[in-house]
């Protein structure tokens, strides 16, 4: 068993599309470089920091399917993506004087280790903000899911999901519908019953059976990564 805990021990969900600045295709420098930021700042303060990282900026499998590609194929495309943007956080949490360690799913030995869930640990424990790429390494699974799974496996006290331009769980999306309802907090049961958009099922199911709270929360609003690690009252809190 690990050490008893500092500040907390959580786990990151950052969406892939956030890392390109605006829905375009891969990387924005300038964006992951403030993300890096942040979470260089929690750090600092004693928490311990797990991140999954989407792929949503590069592939995403069911969107290549409907385009006429074979899915489990395309799936591993979209799981190759996440590493891509793991590399770039991973570099500019070492311009912040972070130490970070990448773990894959799928083995690529010359650019993360691969995934060691004690070694992951022990690196959270060192201080290290480590970094999960390649989802589960399983075509049909979500990166959603891989951070439910990743966060249960090492313990993290609740799930951070950062989303991109959206500040919580609403009734309806309220991007397109002006009278959009907010929820400060929902149950597991409402967000499966209502279908509502915190992650896919596979993840909040996985939640619910382990009761490990989720927080749906704007990624890219400045100090949000601190006010969730410090369990402030913002976005959403999706628990019992
Ligand atoms: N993916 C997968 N298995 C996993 C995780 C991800 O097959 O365990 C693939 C899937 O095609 C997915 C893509 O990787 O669409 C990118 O991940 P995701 O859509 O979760 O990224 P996000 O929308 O959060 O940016």
């Amino acid at each position: 068993k690990h050490d008893v805990k500092k500040a907390g021990r959580f786990m990151l969900k950052l969406s892939g599309e956030a890392f390109s600045g605006g829905g375009g295709l891969g990387v924005d420098p300038d964006v992951v470089h403030a993300i890096a930021r942040e979470i260089a700042a929690v750090v600092r303060d004693g928490a311990e920091i797990a991140v999954v990282i989407g792929g949503g900026n590069f592939f995403r499998g069911a969107e290549l399917q409907v385009r006429g590609m074979d899915r489990a194929r395309s799936d591993y495309m979209g799981m190759l993506g996440t590493v891509m943007n793991c590399l770039a956080l991973q570099d500019f949490l070492e311009k912040e004087g972070i130490d970070s360690r990448v773990q894959t799913a799928i083995t690529m030995a010359q650019v993360a280790e691969p995934y060691i869930p004690l070694r992951a640990v022990r690196h959270l424990e060192k201080g290290r903000v480590v970094i999960f790429g390649a989802g589960m390494g399983m075509p049909y699974f979500s990166t959603d899911t891989t951070a439910a799974q990743r966060a249960l496996e090492i313990e993290a006290e609740a799930l951070l999901m950062g989303k991109n331009g959206v500040d919580g769980v609403y009734d309806s999306d309220p991007k397109t519908n002006p009278d959009a309802v907010k929820f400060d907090a929902l149950e597991y049961g409402e967000v499966i019953g209502r279908n509502l958009k915190v992650a896919d099922a596979t993840a909040v199911t996985l939640c619910r059976d382990n009761a490990l709270p989720i927080l749906v929360f704007e990624l890219l609003t400045e100090g949000n990564i601190a006010r969730a690690v410090k369990g402030e009252k913002i976005g959403t809190l999706v628990s019992d």
